[in-house]
């Protein structure tokens, strides 16, 4: 508290870098108040719209997400979009502080030929969204049904996610939080053989060890053995991660063929180069080319090896690719009148490391009450766990920054005084009660179903439970 105040801070985003760093800020600095803005009618970000239906114990970080929301020093003020609806010009009047935890709400692209041409080529953020429930691509509707091979760009843990969504008998999906239309689009699928495609070799895949197997274990769904000479021949030196990746794939590459209904492979040295259409006058995706990889350095199977181009190419005929070489930060509308310039080459806010915002042009001072934290700060990478640890670092800063009397924005009455410039404005607000009604609906709908909960995929339909 200073001068009979206390601390106030704006957080934009209510996934787990916004919660998590209210939940230190709240607990370091006595009597602190965390106004939560969140432009969904409901909370937890990817947590909700990006985990996949079939990890429902990775979604246990929000029980202390609805602690931390459970505080009188807490306000969540959802449906309200800040940029676009609300100006941060306005919260600036209003807080000491604001944290821009609002994630990365766009996709990478290859900028291949074909690429925004074609049909039945999908973003992965588009169909993670689509089969989550996100409002703004519930509408996707993926062409699963045209023909029997996918080919997933990217080789990340999203990416073997969608291979995991299309190769999963449906029956064990219906008991997840996957949408209704999703399992009615997934249960006429006729895809049976998914390549996840990527343009370096095993020891620099970014996906974790967990998701292999999980696919190596689907039942009725065979792996495509992988070529030996992409590991190292001495296993034993490598340390202990890829160590126990590389043993995980060779052995999944040494069981015998089943006759399996469905397949799967991982191929690897392959740039994107070209997707292509059967003639002229198609629109639709026939079939994908990539150009060859080679890696190069003094040491190949190294996780940071480079790769250069190789001769060859190499055209896999399909009618579904999914693009999966990740999420894209952008600014929000309004930030330069705060002084912040994003950082477009790198994807996020500009900062200290410790989640104090840097001015991009001048000797890179920071910005006084301005913090970012998770995937705006850091770049679109990493676990939850990660994400925690990156808000715990902001929130350390921000208490620090406090209690030595650094300089901060002069504060007000947060959300209080907001609330009437967002009424003129014609925004409707949800607060935490409105979201535990849409909440208590959802798993009202999932009931019947045997599902944890029938999620709401439009925003109409959600603020319809509060009409
Ligand atoms: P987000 O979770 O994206 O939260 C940002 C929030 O800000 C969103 O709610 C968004 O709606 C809101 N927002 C955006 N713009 C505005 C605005 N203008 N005003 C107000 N609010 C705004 N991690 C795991 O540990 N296990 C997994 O199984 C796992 N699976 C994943 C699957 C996918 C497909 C993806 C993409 C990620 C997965 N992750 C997983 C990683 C995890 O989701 C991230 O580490 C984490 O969600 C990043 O947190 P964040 O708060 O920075 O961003």
């Amino acid at each position: 508290v200073k001068d009979g105040r206390p601390f106030r801070m704006a957080v934009l985003g209510s996934g787990p870098a916004g919660f998590y760093t209210a939940y230190k800020v709240m607990s370091s600095i006595e009597n602190a108040v965390v106004d939560m803005y969140e432009y969904l009618p409901v909370p937890y970000g990817l947590v909700r719209f990006g985990v996949a239906p079939d990890h429902p114990e990775v979604k246990n970080c929000q029980d202390k997400f609805e602690e931390v929301a459970s505080s009188p020093r807490f306000n969540f003020i959802g449906n309200i979009n800040v940029g676009k609806g609300l100006p941060l010009t306005s919260l600036r009047e209003h807080y000491n502080a604001i944290l821009f935890a609002y994630g990365a709400t766009k996709d990478r692209k290859l900028g291949v030929p074909g690429e925004d041409s074609l049909k039945g080529i999908y973003s992965a953020r588009h169909f993670v969204g689509w089969y989550n429930g996100l409002p703004e691509h519930a509408a996707l509707a993926p062409d699963l049904g045209s023909g029997e091979e996918a080919v997933i760009i990217g080789q990340g843990n999203v990416a073997l996610d969608i291979a995991r969504t299309l190769l999963t008998d449906v029956d064990v999906l219906r008991k997840t939080d996957m949408t209704d239309y999703a399992l009615a689009t997934l249960s006429k699928s006729r895809v049976k053989r998914v390549r996840v495609v990527g343009r370096r070799g095993p020891m620099q895949a970014a996906f974790t060890i967990k998701e292999v197997r999980e696919l190596l274990n689907l039942p009725s769904v065979s792996f495509r053995h992988i070529d030996p000479f992409l590991f190292p021949s001495n296993i034993a030196k490598l340390p202990r991660t890829p160590k126990r990746l590389t043993q995980l794939l060779l052995k999944g590459s040494s069981t015998p063929a089943v006759s399996a209904q469905k397949s799967w492979s991982l191929d690897f040295l392959l740039l994107p180069k070209q997707f292509h259409s059967s003639s002229a006058d198609s629109n639709d995706l026939s079939a994908m080319t990539f150009s060859k990889n080679s890696l190069v350095g003094p040491d190949a199977f190294d996780s940071s090896a480079r790769v250069e181009p190789a001769d060859g190419e190499a055209t896999f005929p399909t009618s579904l690719a999914f693009r999966s070489i990740g999420y894209k930060s952008e600014p929000i509308d309004g930030m330069k009148d705060l002084g912040i310039d994003f950082d477009e080459r790198r994807g996020i806010i500009p900062n200290d490391g410790y989640g104090r915002i840097t001015s991009l042009s001048s000797d890179g001072t920071g910005i006084p009450g301005m913090y970012c934290s998770g995937w705006v700060k850091r770049g679109p990478a990493g676990v939850i766990a990660n994400t925690m640890e990156d808000a715990f670092s902001t929130a350390e800063a921000i208490a620090k920054d406090w209690e030595s009397e650094q300089p901060f924005m002069a504060g007000g009455q947060g959300w209080d005084a907001l609330r009437s410039e967002a009424d003129q404005r014609g925004l409707r607000s949800v607060d935490w009660a409105d979201w535990k009604k849409i909440d208590a609906a959802e798993m009202e709908r999932g009931k019947g179903k045997g599902k944890p909960r029938e999620k709401f995929a439009s925003i109409h339909d959600m603020l319809g439970v509060l009409d």
